[in-house]
């Protein structure tokens, strides 16, 4: 049998926002490669698979273990958290492949969708996507600090709601009171930001705070924070968090 390589979503953490056609991808599987804590998320693990389970900063290592695996005629599924083509495994699956062994380039490679934290996070508090937003991930592991305060001034100057991935570690702990700052002499205090923590979990915690307000301190490594546009806007309620959204049209 030939080998083939499948990048899967696992969706941003409960088991029933995994797709059935990840399961599937999952079940069909001989090897299971990815960083730990996601692999410990998959529910069944059948005998005759084999896990590798590898560090979260070792990408593309794992990509070419996986690639490798494949080519020997592996069924090989790399798990990555929320959707696999979002700041994750699936880009460095193709940067391998693209610096890699010509004959990776043969194998059968899919991406297997997941639902990614920023639907599961803007899903939690209304509809703050409903107009134009971009999504920007400020770990300066892989890109410098000006790229990101480059980007930020981009989209705050284009009024985009901004979803800010990888907002907090304690690899980084002043990035995001940094990025803050950053926004504040762009963007208006009153601006409306949210904080979603384990989104689309069984323990999803969600504050709803303005730009002025907003402090690093709320957010950690499992954390996707929302910062509104000027149409974004409130809808209070007596007693429960207020829902968040942006309207669709220009003019409302
Ligand atoms: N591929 C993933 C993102 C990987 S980057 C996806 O599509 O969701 C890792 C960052 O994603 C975290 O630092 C955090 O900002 C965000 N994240 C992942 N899961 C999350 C969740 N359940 N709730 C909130 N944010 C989450």
């Amino acid at each position: 049998m030939s080998g083939a390589l499948t990048i899967v979503g696992l969706g941003p953490g409960s088991a029933d926002l995994i797709t059935p056609a990840a399961s599937r991808a999952l079940a069909e599987a001989t090897d299971l490669v990815g960083y730990g804590p996601y692999l410990d998320r998959i529910s069944e693990i059948r005998p005759n698979q084999t896990v590798h389970a590898s560090d979260n900063r070792v990408e593309l290592d794992r990509a070419r273990l996986a690639l490798s695996l494949a080519r020997s005629g592996r069924r090989v599924a790399v798990v990555s958290g929320g959707d696999p083509g979002v700041f994750a495994m699936a880009a460095a699956v193709f940067e391998a492949v693209e610096k890699g062994e010509p004959a990776w380039r043969d194998l059968d490679i899919r991406v297997e969708l997941g639902v990614t934290a920023m639907l599961a996070a803007a899903a939690s508090v209304g509809a703050p996507l409903g107009g134009d937003f971009c999504a920007i991930s400020l770990s300066d592991n892989l890109k410098s600090w000006a790229t990101i305060e480059r980007r930020l001034k981009a989209a705050a100057e284009a009024d985009f709601v901004i979803a800010l991935y990888n907002a907090a570690s304690k690899a980084r702990p002043h990035q995001l009171d940094r990025a803050f700052d950053f926004l504040r002499n762009l963007k208006g205090g009153e601006t409306v930001t949210v904080f979603a923590r384990a989104a689309g979990t069984g323990h999803a915690e969600v504050t709803v705070t303005t730009l002025a307000e907003a402090k690093a301190s709320a957010a950690d490594m499992r954390t996707l924070v929302i910062i509104g546009s000027s149409s974004t806007r409130l809808i209070d309620r007596a007693g429960r968090l207020p829902f968040v959204y942006t309207p669709r049209s220009e003019n409302s």
